[in-house]
């Protein structure tokens, strides 16, 4: 009876943590990790067009920062995301990164 009450408990817990968290926007194609808004990011029309021969995903489809660098074979570098507004967090968090690195080395 205790026992079935725990497991009971334990599936009400889980099911609440589940209707807690955010329903996701899309998943990546590659690892189906959920993606939300603030992870969309954009790069250049060429990279992405490598990124996905390299992965075999249609054109709508999204791959999260970590499986586009897995595809490509290198970490994304600044230079490849867009200049578009989307970018703007990655660019601002790359930069205090450099920062960071900069003081370390002083
Ligand atoms: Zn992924």
């Amino acid at each position: 009876m205790l026992r079935a009450l725990v497991v009971s408990l334990g599936r009400v817990r889980h099911e609440l943590a589940r209707l807690r968290r955010p329903k996701p926007d899309r998943v990546c194609a590659t690892c189906g990790e959920p993606f939300y808004g603030f992870d969309l990011y954009m790069v250049s029309d060429a990279l992405w067009q490598d990124i996905r021969t390299r992965a075999g995903i249609e054109s709508d489809d999204v791959v999260c920062l970590h499986c586009a660098s897995l595809h490509l074979g290198r970490p994304l570098r600044l230079e490849d995301f867009s200049p578009a507004p989307v970018n703007r967090t990655i660019r601002v968090a790359w930069w205090f990164a450099m920062q960071a690195r900069e003081k370390n080395s002083e």
